[in-house]
C-alpha cells in the first residue's frame, strides 16, 4: 500500500502517518523530519533548506523530489510507504508520477485554519530525535521528556504564531490545489480532523481501507 498524508501544517498527518505505518508495517517517511535532521547535522542540504524552513516557506521543489527519489530506493519501500508532507506541490506530484510510483490513497486531514494556531502553540518537538508531541492532544510519559530517547522536548522555532500565519498561507495557494490533482484519479479521501486523536484515527483507517 503506498499513501499520501495531506493536510495543513499542525492538522496531525505526522500522528495518523506514524500510527498507519504501524499498523501496516510500512515506513512513514516525513520530508520534514528528513530536513531537520540535515539542518541538524549541519549537511550541505541542511544548509540550503534553513532559511526556507525557518521563514515558513517551503524548500525548493528540486530539493525534496531528491529526497523522495534517493529514499524510495531504500529496501523498506518495497512492501509499500507512506509520504507525510510530500508532495506539497503540483510539480513535486508530477515529479512522483514521473518516477512511476503508483499511489493507493491519498488522505487528507482536514482541519480548519482557527483551529490550526491553537494546536500549533501546544506542539512539542524532541531536540534529540525528532519526535513529536502534544501538550494537551498527544502527551509524553513526563513532562518535557521524550518518551522514545528521553531527549528534551521543546518548540520548533517555525511553530511561531507569524510563522504559522505564513505556512498556513503557502499551504492554501502552494498545497491544496494537490486535491482536485488526486480527486481526479479517485484516491482522495478527506477525514475530518476531530479533537481527540484517536477518533481521527479511526477515520482515518477506515479511510486507508475505504
Ligand atoms: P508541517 O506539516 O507541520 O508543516 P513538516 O515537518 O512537514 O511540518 O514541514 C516543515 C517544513 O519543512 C515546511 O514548512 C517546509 O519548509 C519544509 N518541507 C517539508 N516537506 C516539504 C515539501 N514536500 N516541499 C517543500 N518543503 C517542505
Ligand atoms: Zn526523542
Amino acid at each position: 500500500m503506498n499513501i499520501i498524508f495531506l493536510g495543513a501544517p499542525g492538522a496531525g498527518k505526522g500522528t495518523q502517518a506514524e500510527i498507519v505505518s504501524k499498523q501496516y508495517g510500512i515506513p512513514a517517511i516525513s520530508t520534514g523530519n528528513i530536513i531537520r535532521a540535515a539542518l541538524k547535522n549541519g549537511t550541505e542540504m541542511g544548509l540550503k533548506a534553513k532559511a526556507y524552513i525557518e521563514e515558513g516557506k517551503l524548500v525548493p521543489d528540486e530539493v525534496v523530489i531528491g529526497i523522495i527519489q534517493e529514499r524510495l530506493k531504500e529496501p523498506d519501500c518495497e512492501k509499500g510507504f507512506i509520504l507525510d508532507g510530500f508532495p506539497r506541490t503540483i510539480p513535486q506530484a508530477e515529479a512522483l508520477d514521473a518516477m512511476g510510483v503508483l499511489i493507493d490513497k491519498v488522505i487528507d486531514i482536514d482541519v480548519p485554519d482557527e483551529a490550526i494556531a491553537a494546536r500549533m502553540a501546544g506542539r512539542r518537538v524532541c531536540k534529540n530525535c525528532g519526535a513529536s508531541y502534544h501538550i494537551e492532544y498527544k502527551k509524553p510519559a513526563v513532562d518535557g521528556v521524550c518518551n522514545e530517547c528521553g531527549g528534551e522536548l521543546v518548540q520548533r522555532t517555525d511553530d511561531a504564531p507569524e510563522t504559522v500565519l505564513e505556512r498556513l498561507k503557502v499551504y492554501h495557494t502552494e498545497t491544496e490545489p494537490l486535491k482536485d490533482y488526486y480527486a481526479k484519479t479517485g484516491k482522495l479521501r478527506t477525514v475530518k480532523g476531530q479533537e481527540k486523536v484517536e477518533d481521527t484515527t479511526a477515520l482515518t483507517l477506515k479511510a486507508v481501507e475505504d
